[in-house]
């Protein structure tokens, strides 16, 4: 068990070991000494009645989405601590696991503590020197990180397209663009230039896959819906995804120089999904565009920079440089290639950084423009050589003080990683959430549900709203027709959600993420069973189940009776054996009398474990005293199985 020494918590209270064992005391725990060790909980205890920083808040410095390790020893609690109090705000996060940054401050905020995710104090990557860094920090606005998601020609690529060619400061672009994943724009607002960046993986893949790995970039989506034909499935996707990462949602009504667009269909649509259109009462703005004929783009940006400005997005550009990887690739001559985008402090050529399990010195940088920069500032997506690897999409690039100290993090996450790849990964199953919710932890079970035709799926959602929900919360973060795929894996890692199917199975891929991401994929049959074992979960009477496994019978050929008033069957073991302490189960005529557990065995006055064929037996089922001769026992064993 974690610990720590009664004298080194007192040290770190600034307080007397005596005091200390004093308020041990007063708390129920008794100590022999400062030597003693408690434990973690106890410590905390103490901490929270003893902390300076009761009352006041005291602020520590940490990176933007700590792990919960970090996040751990930034508050100077233990991780179990902030996992518990985790579960309290309904996530299930491993220990190696990143938080998203609202999450980590919040979660501080209940130690009485405030994050300042500007400068990193407390974890991996030492500070560098200030060499080319202004003094001081000045935290300005930042431009705001949209992505654009949408079903499938609806118009995501034209849009993203006719939005470049907007652009103010680059008029003509012609076909030399290079493709680097994301790209930023200037336009006119109240007389201001204002810069918006754009990631330009469309769809919700990427943006799930980042998020499950910690990684937020994202500010704000566009949904793409065509208007001639309406909220289809992946937009309902879109929806739930970018609702589960509590992204603000803008609607680009695209088409709509088609003869047979009907905006105000989309908008009625809009509000069976949780989006109720500003015309009707609600905060989802909703911009009519044509991607094709450019019409229309002009106000999206607009509300791009007005929910930007509500935002108050803000980033420091003399801070430590840290970024995200939104896409990485290796070229033949040039080495790994990763897109950054840069989320605070600026990045220069010649800075050493670390990314993932990734190290080196960045070799040359290349704007969305393919021109040669040599700095970039936040919310600025670069191309950038010189790594040692290739990182992964949503890996956290930081600066380090030199390219030594890079590789030395680099190396010793690479090793960390391998060893606790598999045992660290947030695994979220039925089970899981029962043992959960039994010990106190989680207060609501999170699902993704799929199945074969809408009207099945309805049914199934239906069916599982009316479970009563007590004190754990129902919460389907998305439902849809078709097999599992990774897309709903990914989602349901990002939101530690169990993924269910109805007449569906997971496909390949999925399966595949599922083992990686260690997410549970239940398929059932019966909308009956799914909805019961929902049920028991959520109840957390998810019990395990017994398998019965055969010992013996015996025939009951005489029987006795005690002083005490105990009887006592004496029988002939006619196959396997009896044994003591396993189940029995008294038959007359094949009818169960009784289900017991065999509490004596005795061969002749002896007591004895077991009894084998052919041997006489005397043998006592619970506080079973109806014995006819005749009987017969059956012995059998319980043995645990792994639920399906
Ligand atoms: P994506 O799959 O969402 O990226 O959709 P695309 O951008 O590839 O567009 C799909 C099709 O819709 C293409 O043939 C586009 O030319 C067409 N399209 C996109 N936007 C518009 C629009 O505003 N009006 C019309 N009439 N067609 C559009
Ligand atoms: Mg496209």
């Amino acid at each position: 068990m974690l610990g720590i020494r009664v004298s080194e918590l007192a040290k770190e209270l600034e307080m007397s070991a005596t005091d200390l064992i004093g308020g041990l005391g007063e708390f129920g725990v008794k100590v022999s000494g400062p030597a003693a060790t408690i434990d973690a909980d106890t410590a905390q205890a103490m901490r929270e009645m003893f902390g300076k920083n009761q009352g006041e808040s005291k602020t520590v410095e940490i990176v933007a989405s700590p792990t919960v390790k970090e996040l751990a020893e930034a508050l100077g609690a233990p991780a179990s601590d902030v996992q518990k109090k985790l579960m309290g705000m309904g996530q299930l996060v491993a220990i190696n696991q990143r938080l998203l940054q609202d999450v980590a401050k919040q979660l501080a905020a209940t130690y009485g503590i405030k994050l300042h995710a500007k400068v990193e104090a407390k974890v991996a990557v030492p500070h560098a020197a200030p060499k080319h860094r202004a003094p001081g920090g000045s935290v300005v606005v930042r431009p705001p990180v949209v992505t654009i998601m949408g079903h499938v020609d609806h118009g995501k690529t034209t849009l993203l397209d006719a939005i470049r060619k907007t652009n103010v400061v680059e008029g003509e672009f012609g076909g030399i663009t290079q493709h680097i994943g994301a790209y930023q724009i200037e336009v006119e607002h109240e007389g201001e230039k204002r810069k918006i960046t754009f990631l330009d993986t469309p769809g919700h893949a990427a943006f799930t896959a980042m998020r499950a790995r910690g990684a937020s970039v994202t500010d704000m989506a566009i949904l793409v819906v065509a208007a001639d034909d309406g909220i289809m499935p992946q937009t309902i996707e879109a929806i739930d995804h970018a609702q589960a990462a509590e992204v603000p949602i803008i609607v680009a009504v695209n088409k709509i120089d088609k003869p047979d667009a009907n905006p105000d269909r989309i908008k009625t649509q809009l509000t069976e999904h949780n989006m109720v259109p500003r015309e009707y009462g609600g905060d989802v703005e909703c911009v009519p565009v044509s991607a094709k004929m450019k019409t229309g783009l002009e106000n999206l940006l607009e509300h791009i920079v007005f929910q930007a400005d509500l935002m108050e997005l803000k980033a420091d550009p003399h801070a430590k440089p840290t970024g995200t990887i939104i896409e990485a690739r290796q070229e033949v001559g040039r080495g790994p290639i990763a897109t950054v985008l840069v989320q605070e402090g600026t990045l220069r050529i010649g800075d050493a950084v670390v990314c993932g399990i990734a190290h080196g010195k960045i070799r040359a940088m290349i704007n969305d423009r393919g021109e040669r920069i040599t700095k970039a500032g936040p919310a600025t997506p670069v191309e950038i050589t010189g790594l040692s690897v290739v990182p992964q999409a949503g890996d956290l690039l930081e600066e380090a003080k030199d390219e030594r100290a890079a590789r030395q993090i680099a190396e010793k996450r690479g090793h960390s990683e391998r060893s606790t790849r598999l045992a660290s990964a947030a695994k979220v199953t039925l089970e899981d959430v029962y043992r959960r919710i039994r010990e106190g932890e989680a207060i609501s079970l999170n699902l993704v549900i799929k199945g074969d035709v809408q009207g099945s799926v309805e049914a199934v959602v239906g069916q599982l709203q009316q479970i009563d929900q007590g004190e754990v919360r129902l919460r389907i973060i998305h439902s849809g027709v078709g097999p599992v795929t990774e897309n709903d894996v990914m989602l349901a890692s990002a939101t530690s959600a169990v993924v269910i199917g109805f007449n569906v199975r997971a496909d390949g891929p999925a399966q595949a993420a599922a083992e990686r991401e260690r997410i549970d994929i239940r398929s059932y049959n019966i909308i009956y069973e799914l909805t019961a074992s929902v049920e028991r979960a959520m109840k957390g009477l998810l019990a395990p189940i017994f398998e019965e496994v055969p010992l013996g019978t015996a025939e009951v050929r005489a029987t006795f009776r005690t002083p005490k008033g105990v009887v006592i069957a004496g029988c002939y073991v006619t196959d396997g054996k009896i044994v003591r302490n396993s189940q029995a189960r008294v038959l007359r005529a094949k009818e169960v009398l009784i289900t017991d557990k065999i509490g004596s065995l005795k061969h002749i006055k002896d007591d004895v474990r077991e009894m084998a064929q052919g041997f006489e037996c005397g043998i006592v089922v619970g506080d079973f005293i109806g014995f006819q001769i005749g009987d017969i026992i059956q012995a059998f064993e319980l043995r645990q199985v792994e639920r399906v």
